[in-house]
């Protein structure tokens, strides 16, 4: 983000600049920061909303965008369904998103969670070419800074010395009554973002 502050404080206008990006948002941020590595380049990065609140860094903790209407979000709604959304006023959802610099990953739960190496697989059949998961896995660790204790298994999923921190969860003490549960269910604990997506974690 220093490149899009030093440009709002010293005022320069969007034709000065070999980057101009609209939305200071999980992609425009990332895109931004990428871009402003090449010395020579600067890039305005426009954004909405301002500011993301002091909670915004609390896990879990979106309460201040996702239960109310606030200037940290744009508070969308859905249409009223006439089959659908029975327990909620008029039939209709809450489609949150973030309205701050950083987007919606300002306002959201902070859980790294890539998703089944099955669907990428299925995109890249149906001819999307470096989709495949072997090759985005090959970028998810470039992207990563992973801090904590890995076991040989999960070891080759992730990467070190990225921009993106990720670490274990901090669970509450009641969670060991839920991860009992699950245990007594059959489910093993595992790294969601390795080779295995159902189970505990
Ligand atoms: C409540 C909630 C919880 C979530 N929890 C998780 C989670 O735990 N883990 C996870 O992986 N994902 C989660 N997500 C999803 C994830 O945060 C989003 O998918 C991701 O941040 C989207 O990134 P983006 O860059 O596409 O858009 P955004 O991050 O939404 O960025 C878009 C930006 O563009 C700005 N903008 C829009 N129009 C204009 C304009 N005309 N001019 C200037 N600026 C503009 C917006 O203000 C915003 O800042 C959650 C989302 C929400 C809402």
């Amino acid at each position: 983000m220093d490149a899009w502050r030093s440009a709002a404080v010293e005022g320069a206008s969007a034709e000065q600049h070999a980057g101009v990006g609209v939305g200071a948002g999980s992609a425009g941020c990332a895109l931004a920061a990428r871009l402003s590595e090449v010395r020579s380049w600067q890039v305005l990065l426009l954004e909405a909303g301002g500011q993301p609140p002091a909670a915004s860094k609390i896990p879990a903790f979106s309460i201040h965008s996702y239960s109310r209407k606030s200037i940290y979000n744009y508070y969308f709604s859905t249409t009223s369904q006439k089959n659908a959304l029975y327990a909620y006023e008029n039939n209709k959802l809450v489609a949150n998103a973030g309205k701050v610099v950083g987007g919606s990953s300002a306002v959201n739960y902070m859980l790294y969670y890539r998703g089944n190496r099955r669907d990428y697989d299925r995109w890249a059949a149906l001819g999307n070419t470096g989709w495949d998961y072997d090759t985005v896995l090959q970028y998810y660790k470039k992207a990563e800074n992973y801090e904590g204790k890995l076991s040989a298994e999960d070891l080759p999923y992730h990467g070190l010395g990225g921009p993106l921190s990720v670490s274990n969860s901090n669970w509450f003490d009641l969670s060991k009554y839920i991860f009992a549960a699950a245990k007594e269910l059959g489910f093993e604990k595992i790294d969601p973002n390795a080779n295995k997506t159902i189970g505990k974690y």
